[in-house]
Formats: C-alpha cells, structure tokens, sequence
C-alpha cells in the first residue's frame, strides 16, 4: 500500500520534499525534531490477518501524479537478466477502499469518490511497465472480498461494484491492449461473491480467485470464456500440506466453469506462511517426523503449485507418486495420537449452557466491591512491563543451556519482585506480575499446552522490520499442569495490593498460531477455553482475586462478509466466557482489547461478560465512550489514558484532561484508570513518569467526584 501510495504520487503534502527512501521512512514512521514534526501514515490490520499495512490518506485534493522509476527499474533490472517477472500493485478499487478519507475532508467523503483523477495514472504506470517488457501485470484487487473494510467510509457493494466496471473499462478496454501489459486481477482472502460476474465482465485477461477460504462459483461465469482462471487452491496462509487428490478434484470442477485456461496457484500471497519447513526440527522424534510429514512452508507450497500444474497439462498419472505421498501424509495425521484425543472431545462435548453463564452481574460487583476495597478511579496496567535487555540476555543464554533453569527462574522472580516493588512505590491500586517470564503471550501458552508445537526460523512478517513466529495448533488442546499459578502466586505474595492473574484468551491464542484445518475452529476455541478456565480456577483457589484474560486479536479475525459475523461472535464470545464462566462472584474478570475501532462489536465487547474491560482509546482521545455510553455499557471500563506505542511521557495534565472528559461522558464508578495496552515494548525511562503522572492524575481527578 506504502508503493502503491508513492507510485500514485498520493503522500500526504506534509511528507512533501522528500524522495526515495526517505520519503518511505517518513511516512511508516513519521518524523520529529530536526527533521520536522510528522506524523507517520496510521498502520491497520490488513483484511483479517495480523499483517499491518500503512493507510494512505486521500481526500478531495489529493493530487496524483505517476511515480513509476521503483517499478520500472525493478523490471528492467529482471528483463535484463533474463527473467520475465509479473509486477504486482495493489489495484485502483482495493487502493482507495483501503485508504481513510484525510483529516481535511468533508463528513462523509469516500476515497472511492476520487477514482476518475486515479485511473489516468494508473493507465500511464501500465503503459511503462509494458515499454519496460512486462507482458503481465498483476492487480490485487481484495478489497473486493469484504463487505466494508475501514469504519470511516461507508462504500455500499454497489457502489465498489460500479467502480470496477468504470476502472477496467478505463484500464482493459480502452486501453490498446499492445500499450499493456495483460491483466491479471487477483482476489485473495474470501469470495468476490456478487462482485465476479462483474469482473468477468470487464477485458481483463485473467481473474485469480482464493478458493481455500473462498468457494468455487456453482455454474458457468458469463465472461470467463475469455479469461485465464487462476485457481487458488494451494492455501497461502496455513501451513498444513496440501491434500493434492482433494485439490485436483477441486481444480476438475474449475475447469468446468468454462474459462478458456485454467493455471494453478496458491490461494493468497505468501507472505503469511514462513520459508522452508526442512530447517526445522523438533525434539520428540514422533513428533519431528510427523510434522515435516505433515507441514508445507513457501518453498513447499510452490513445489505443491507445480505437481497440480503438472497434472493438469500430462494427467493425474504424472503425479501419481506424489499424490500418493500426499494421501498417506493426511492419513497419517488423521490418526496420529495427540491429534484426536477422546477425553478432551468428551469434556467439549458435554458443555451445556449453563457452562457460559455467569452469575447476576449486579451481586458480583457488590462482592468484588467488599473484597478489593479499591478506591473510585482504581489505577492499574495492562500487563506487561519492559522487557529488559538483563531479561532477554538471561532467556537467550538459558535457551542456549548457558545459564541453568534454576538460575533463570531465579532471575525471573527477581525481576517481579522489582516490578512489584516499583508498583508499590508508584501507588498503582491493582499491580501487575509484569510478564517477565514470557517471550510471548502467545508462544508462553503454546509452549506449555499439549497440542501445540512452536518453531525456530518460522517467521512471518506482522510489519515494518517486526515478524512473529506463529506456533502451530496440530492437536486437541490440554492443560497438562498449571502455566501461570506459581509465578502469579509469586508476585502476589509480596504485596497486599490485589494483583491481576494474566491469561491470554482463546481467540487470540488462534488468530496469531496456524490453526488446524481439520476442526472447526469453534472447537478448538472451546478447548482453549476449558484449559484456561482449569488454570483460572487454580488461580482462584491460591487466593488470586483478579484474572485477566486478553483478547487483542477478537476484531482481527472478524469475518469480511457480515453475513459471517454472527456465527463468529458466537463461537468467540462464548470461548471467552467458558473460560471465565466458572470463578466465584467475588472474583472479578478483567479483558483487554488493544485497537480502537469497536463500532461493530461493541455488544460483543458486552456479551463477553468481563467485569472490566481496557481497551486503547488515548490517540482517539476517548471517543470510544460516548458510543459506550449511548449502548448503555453497564460495566468497568479503563479506557487507555496515553499511547504506549510512542516514547514520548504523558504531562499530568494531560491525563487529567483526558480523565476530565471520561467523567464526563461514563459513570464514573465505572471507570478505570490504565495506559494503552502492555509495557514491554518501553524502557523504564519512560516508564516510571509516565505511570507517575498517571497515578497524579487519577489522585486529582478523584479528588473532584
Ligand atoms: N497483557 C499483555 C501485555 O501487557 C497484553 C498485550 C496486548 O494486548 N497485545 O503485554
Ligand atoms: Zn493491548
């Protein structure tokens, strides 16, 4: 999105003056002190992966001009060597779908409205890249997969539905097809549903669809007679090898639509999936052998894309060895021990209603209220705090087998009681353990629940130079021990002060792990679900008065289409409340959510039935709660009262005027007083005043009710 952006010439004119890669810089990262204060471009989640992409700002005086030199050389540079290369941009309709109406622009704007002035430069980049000897083009079109894709602009499928017409009436028809490239509009993540016969209509040459999360059409496409199908059948953002006579048959029925070619290829980019499998290796040999068996990384699924390839120009026959090898590897993971295990099926299958249910809410705040004595405006964070070089060393050398178990756990105990100890000091209300112990909040869990196994080298980008390394869900999901009760009980018996147990929630857990393809993940979720209610009930028993389970990824993995949504929150919400379901009405549940668009789940956010809920709301400064307000919200609420994600140190009065207009809008016995999100990712030097100033300002402001 950040090339596309230069490549239209669609900065923002605070960025302008600067060129090449400093312009990049400036614009993913923003700029200050003497190089001049610049806000960088906002970063989202793109469609419903953990991939960010930064957002380009376009509103009505949005000038775009053809920047085409990065593109261009890129492909002389490959003709030159010998290699014929298909450039890939982001197209027209998905570039301004994607893209937030600008600060300056009128309520109600919609990027989508600019596309006549955007289609001459996207014309005039196709003309160079053909003079630059590219005879194909690829054009991502996947915003055309989702119902609606930003909350700020409101563009009806219609609306994206004419735009395609008008962009590739302007782009495949009108112009000259010896001026172009061929086009190959490509659609990953979901379905073009409606929006396929009107791409069928247009004269792009070739159509690439997502057939692993979305579905082959039913019946002959009006308009595919002309084109190139690419069938996405290998899946390019799970890593489980392909059952290649189930893709084969699935490639049968895309030859019956009636394309004039059908190629084969991977359902998405794959920049979702790590490099190559065969590096890997895991300690239990079963286990070892079973996974390189079962698991296909990029370099695999190119090689899966060429079988198919091959069998659709010589004939199954061709393949027939390593379909066979395909068909054995399923099997063998259809029956492995660990990947069905009967006694946790038989705990999912028994959950009856009355498992998800809490008791009446009212009575619960009563008893919370009497155990914690807390006092109106209780200060707390949200979990983590900074993962120091001392801790990360002493992981680094305890992995190596450098520093002993009991040396590194002592080290880590030492660095909670000091995290305790500061909070004390700080006059924070409920503390925290700090999380020191975690690599991550992810991979700790995974690490420490059957049906899990995490890699070395598997990296995946989420953006910028940030990757994460996504543990893979192979198995049903048990507790075999207590994950967190020593380290929580730890922490806690140095301080009277409350201090939050710290789970990471089911959702989550799946949405930053490669799940399992063959359970619905609705199961998978209620396994997670129980394992953490067990350990939440463990916390409960040694005396742990909150809990808090957080569920950063609950709107990532929103389905696209609205039609999903529903079915979706069910099975999320309710994992989050079997989880919690159980503890005692004195018990209170705290949740995090770290993002700040909630309009469409906010009664989700309600039907989690969490006592508080913290979520990231200083650089919306606060918006979220009059929308809280108007649906009667009726529960805690710490609305993030200073960013996390900057170094820079909130003044109290700062926080005070923030928590001025919390009062305001919420019943302040509701309120809560918290950073953003988590601290690991800050150094104490901003750590200590900024919680200082927090706890100052929460001390004032409480002062006034
Ligand atoms: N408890 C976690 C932390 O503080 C939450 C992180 C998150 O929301 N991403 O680090
Ligand atoms: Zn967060």
């Amino acid at each position: 999105m950040l090339d596309a952006a230069v490549t239209v010439g669609a900065l923002p004119r605070r960025f302008d003056g600067l060129t090449g890669l400093d312009a990049y810089f400036a614009a993913a990262r923003g700029t200050s002190g003497d190089a001049g204060e610049r806000a960088p471009l906002e970063m989202t989640k793109w469609f419903d992966t953990n991939y960010h992409y930064l957002v380009p700002e376009i509103g009505p005086d949005t000038t775009f001009a053809l920047d085409a030199a990065r593109l261009v050389a890129q492909v002389t540079e490959a003709v030159a060597e010998g290699y014929e290369t298909r450039p890939v941009v982001v197209g027209p309709v998905s570039f301004l779908l994607l893209a937030k109406p600008s600060d300056d622009a009128p309520a109600g704007f919609s990027p989508l409205s600019r596309l006549g002035d955007l289609l001459p430069v996207y014309a005039g980049l196709l003309r160079e890249l053909r003079e630059a000897g590219a005879t194909w083009v690829q054009l991502d079109e996947s915003g055309l997969v989702a119902d609606h894709l930003t909350d700020t602009s409101d563009v009806t499928p219609e609306a994206t539905r004419a735009a395609v017409t008008e962009a590739y009436r302007v782009l495949a028809t009108e112009l000259d097809a010896a001026e172009r490239p061929a086009i190959l509009l490509q659609a990953s993540y979901g379905s073009l549903g409606a929006a396929l016969p009107v791409v069928a209509a247009t004269d792009v040459e070739a159509v690439a669809l997502d057939l692993v999360r979305g579905a082959l059409p039913t019946g002959p496409v009006d308009g595919l007679e002309s084109k190139t199908l690419v069938a996405g059948v290998v899946d390019g953002r799970n890593i489980w090898r392909a059952d290649l006579a189930a893709k084969l048959d699935l490639l049968e029925r895309a030859q019956g639509l009636g394309a004039a070619g059908v190629v084969v290829g991977t359902s998405t980019s794959l920049q979702h999936v790590p490099h190559d499998v065969t590096t890997e290796r895991w300690d239990d040999a079963t286990l070892d052998a079973n996974l390189h068996a079962w698991l296909a990384f990029a370099d695999q699924k190119v090689a899966e894309v060429a079988v198919l390839a091959k069998a659709l120009t010589d004939g199954r026959d061709a393949v027939a060895d390593e379909v066979r090898a395909s068909s054995d590897a399923v099997a063998s993971r259809r029956d492995a021990a660990g990947v069905r295990v009967d006694a946790v099926r038989a705990r999912t299958a028994a959950l009856s209603r009355h498992d998800f249910e809490r008791g009446e809410h009212d009575a619960r705040v009563a008893e919370q209220a009497s155990r914690l004595a807390l006092p109106p405006l209780p200060t707390t964070t949200i979990g983590s705090f900074p993962q120091t070089v001392d801790i990360r060393r002493a992981r680094a050398a305890h992995a190596k087998g450098e520093l002993s178990t009991e040396a590194y756990e002592q080290a880590m105990r030492d660095e909670i009681a000091r995290v305790v100890t500061l909070q004390e000091e700080l006059g924070l209300d409920v503390l925290v353990h700090g999380e020191a112990e975690r690599n991550d909040m992810v991979q700790y869990f995974a690490e420490l629940l059957d049906g899990f196994a995490v890699t070395s080298n598997g990296w995946v980008q989420s953006y910028g130079s940030r990757c994460t390394r996504p543990s893979i869900l192979w198995g049903d999901v048990s507790r075999p021990e207590p994950m967190t009760v020593r380290w929580t009980t730890y922490a806690q018996s140095l301080t009277e002060k409350p201090l939050k147990g710290m789970l990471t929630g089911p959702v989550t857990i799946m949405a930053w792990s490669f799940v399992r393809d063959d359970v619905p993940l609705a199961e998978t979720a209620n396994q997670l679900g129980l394992a953490l209610r067990d350990e939440i009930a463990d916390l409960e028993a040694a005396g742990i008065a909150v809990v808090q389970v957080d569920e950063p990824a609950l709107r990532e993995l929103l389905p696209l289409r609205k039609a999903d949504q529903e079915t979706y929150l069910n099975w999320s919400v309710g994992s989050f409340r079997l989880a919690t379901a159980g503890v005692r009405p004195d018990t209170q549940i705290h949740t995090h959510l770290c993002y700040s668009e909630f309009g469409e789940v906010i009664g989700a956010i309600d039907h989690l039935d969490a006592d508080v809920t913290s979520i990231e709301a200083a650089r919306s400064r606060m918006e979220i709660l009059p929308e809280l307000r108007d649906e009667g919200f009726g529960r805690g609420v710490g609305p993030g009262v200073y960013d996390i994600h900057s170094p820079r140190v909130p003044s109290t009065g700062e926080v005070v005027e923030l928590l001025e207009l919390a009062v305001k809008t919420v019943d302040p016995t509701l309120l809560w007083v918290n950073p953003d999100c988590g601290l690991k990712t800050r150094g104490y030097a901003e750590v200590n005043p900024s919680l200082e100033h927090l706890v100052a300002a929460a001390r004032e402001v409480r002062a006034t009710l």
